[in-house]
């Protein structure tokens, strides 16, 4: 049977209630069953929208104002959150926002986990949810009067927008970029030109150590050649103290991928240090370190819950990065074995295990489903796993080896619920039983959100 006709037209103004949210945050509301997408629309709402999208099944509108407001929309801080492609929530409450995740979890493990019995726990949210980002990687662009200007891109665009601040980074970064700006400014330095290829500054990175203050500033530029680099360097320190590292990147290519091969350090150490609970991490310029240390304490204490380790068990982390996760673990196990696909990474982790006297992690590069059935054939069983996979999720050969291998317990950490829900499925049919999903709140004002689960034999 021919479906009907969309009961609305492109262009048009309707009077839209919204009753729903997707999970990017826009608001869903139907005119005769057919569903309309619209960014910024609260559940609740009811508001004057523009039709700009009309597909067969479902259309995307613009909101142009609201008629009835809810007591969940708030005041955006940002200046340019309605252009900024960096966060999708700040026009919504805290609370709100946490229901959200929840939800969105919820619908996953439903829809594509067939696992809605399994109970999924309130998001654990920030106190303050703002300024908790400890890195920031902003492009650099010129003003016509040739100051440099820095700022994330438009949405869906490669245009910069001016901005001073972003308030979910560490005050650090921003004034950090600030700095660096206004320095490389005074000094003539150009900034790169995407269009044209030409120009030196592409980004200017900064990582901060949270719990140690500790920060590295890294400039990526087009050219081999960082001119005035000296003079860069003495003022940055002189201003300040707590610039441990200076890092020169160079990215000669036409490429949105933001760092290049080759990098060195202009000034300082290496690294950068952290501490997570009572462990302590280095931190290179290119190393994967999770953005919201005080979330991730709260999930890497779950995840450890989860564990429930005694002091005997073996337990494998895939996907483990610089060893963030097996460290936690090591306190409270007798052997952890880390896998992770990047050699720097695992250099990072087996430098980490050191920084810690910890003599019980051990680290091997590779990727984890062929690692994982390899140690199985040589008899490795460990009692608990632990994986952490990319938002892709596990790999089916990984998924297969960890059933083989018959764990008292898995830990699933996921920043991606539908890939979660998925491979809970197969772990389900291979007979392990879902106990608890929790929700994490890593990425406050944006629609990211991380999940923490574990699973058992079922008896
Ligand atoms: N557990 C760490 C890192 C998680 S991010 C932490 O919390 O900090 C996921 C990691 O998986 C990345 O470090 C990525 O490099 C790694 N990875 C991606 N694909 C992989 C694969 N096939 N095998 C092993 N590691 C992989």
């Amino acid at each position: 049977m021919a479906k009907p006709k969309p009961p609305v037209q492109k262009n048009e103004t309707i009077k839209l209630t919204f009753e729903d949210l997707t999970h990017e945050g826009s608001g869903v509301g139907k005119v005769d069953g057919y569903p309309l997408f619209v960014p910024y629309g609260l559940p609740g709402e009811t508001a004057q929208v523009k039709v700009v999208k009309v597909k067969k099944n479902f259309g995307f509108g613009k909101l142009l104002e609201v008629d009835k407001t809810s007591e969940d929309r708030v005041e955006p801080p940002c200046d340019v959150f309605y252009q900024c492609g960096g966060c999708q929530l700040q026009h919504m409450s805290y609370s709100m926002q946490l229901d959200m995740k929840r939800n969105q979890v919820k619908n996953a493990m439903k829809k594509i986990g067939h696992l809605e019995h399994v109970p999924v726990h309130e998001t654990i949210g920030m106190d303050d949810p703002w300024r908790y980002r400890n890195k920031i990687q902003i492009p650099v662009g010129q003003k016509e009067d040739g100051q440099l200007m820095t700022g994330f891109y438009q949405k869906r665009s490669h245009n910069i927008i001016d901005m001073d601040t972003c308030v979910i980074q560490d005050e650090m970064n921003d004034r950090m970029v600030e700095s660096v700006r206004r320095i490389a400014s005074h000094l003539g330095i150009d900034a790169y030109d995407e269009e044209s290829h030409r120009g030196v500054l592409r980004h200017i990175m900064v990582r901060t150590g949270q719990a140690t203050k500790d920060i590295m500033i890294i400039l990526v530029t087009r050219t081999k050649k960082l001119p005035h680099k000296d003079e860069l360097i003495d003022e940055l320190r002189e201003t300040f103290p707590n610039v441990k590292s200076v890092v020169h990147n160079v990215n000669p290519n036409k490429t949105n991928i933001i760092l290049g091969k080759e990098t060195t350090v202009l000034w300082g150490d290496e690294y950068i240090y952290d501490t997570i609970g009572d462990v302590k991490f280095m931190i290179s310029p290119k190393s994967f370190y999770q953005v919201n240390p005080t979330q991730t304490k709260k999930l890497y204490d779950q995840a450890l819950q989860y564990a429930d380790l005694r002091g005997g068990e073996t337990v494998i982390d895939a996907y483990c990065g610089i060893g963030t996760i097996s460290l936690f673990l090591a306190q409270k196990a007798k052997k952890v074995y880390g896998v992770e696909i990047v050699p720097e990474a695992v250099t990072d982790a087996k430098k980490n295990a050191r920084l810690n006297k910890m003599d019980n992690a051990e680290f091997y590069v590779g990727q984890a489903e062929e690692i994982m059935p390899w140690w199985r054939n040589q008899g490795l069983l460990p009692d608990v796993i632990v994986v952490d996979p990319p938002r892709k999720g596990c790999d089916e050969e990984l998924l297969k080896a960890m059933l083989d291998m018959e764990p008292e317990r898995i830990v699933y950490v996921s920043c991606n619920p539908s890939t979660l829900a998925r491979d809970l499925r197969v772990l389900e049919d291979g007979g392990y039983e879902t106990k608890v999903v929790q929700p994490v709140d890593m990425f406050p004002q944006t629609e990211h959100v991380e999940c923490v689960t574990y699973l058992t034999p079922k008896s």
